[in-house]
């Protein structure tokens, strides 16, 4: 499988799913994550069209950002960070998808030049192993981010659990969805939180009959899986 024969079937399942629960793909932004491929690869996934580029580590957004010089290309950054490295990164980034830390929302809001547009990381599934703040915490956390004009909520995100039990996927992506229009009926002017980072490989198809609104696809994508 070629990565442009990857993307069409992707999107032709985004656009299955969407119909399935009569959403428009219009709500869909398609992540691709080139964490795992050389610039070459992510390249390639840039030529075929697709305008979203995630990257988890600082080394590897400002490698594939150096090589691809497209200017359309949107850089969200989905890994965890480190306060030391914020000033590094920040403004290579166009969304960050991991917050979960006062203590990185203030050296954002420190060192950014600019209103940097964040997801809150929900630690839905409880999982230990699992970044992300406890669901019954995150109003709490956003009411505090009001202090940092630097920083816009504009969405939350999570990882699910990796399973194939459906019913556990749909459980976590839904328990996402409820706490995002919990959120949103808050009306914080910083933390609009319209958005809903979930859905990756494995997952993405019950991520969006959920309410996704973004999608971050790996494997899938510049992957052998098909
Ligand atoms: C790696 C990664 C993905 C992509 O995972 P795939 O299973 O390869 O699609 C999505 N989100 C985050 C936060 C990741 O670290």
């Amino acid at each position: 499988m070629t990565i442009e024969s990857n993307i069409e079937k992707v999107k032709q399942e985004i656009k299955e799913s969407c119909q399935k629960v009569g959403r428009s793909t219009d709500e869909i932004t398609l992540i691709a994550v080139t964490k795992y491929v050389t610039i070459e690869q992510t390249k390639e996934v840039i030529d075929a069209k697709i305008v979203n580029i995630a990257e988890n580590r600082l080394e590897g957004l400002t490698k594939k950002q150096a090589a691809c010089t497209n200017e359309d290309v949107i850089w969200h950054f989905i890994g965890n960070l480190q306060s030391r490295k914020v000033k590094d990164i920040v403004d290579k980034m166009d969304y960050f998808h991991a917050l979960d830390r006062l203590s990185i929302a203030k050296e954002i809001n420190k060192r950014a030049k600019r209103r940097i547009p964040c997801f809150v990381q929900v630690n839905v599934s409880g999982e230990k192993t699992k970044n992300g703040i406890a669901p019954n915490e995150v109003e709490s956390f956003i009411e505090s981010l009001a202090d940092f004009p630097n920083v816009e909520v504009v969405g939350l995100m999570t990882m699910a659990p990796y399973t194939d039990d459906q019913i556990i996927l749909r459980q976590v992506f839904r328990k996402l969805r409820e706490l995002r229009d919990y959120i949103v009926g808050k009306n914080y002017p910083h933390a609009p939180c319209q958005g809903l980072s979930m859905g990756m490989s494995h997952d993405y198809k019950i991520a969006i009959e959920e309410g996704a609104t973004h999608i971050r696809i790996g494997n899938r994508i510049v992957g052998t899986e098909g």
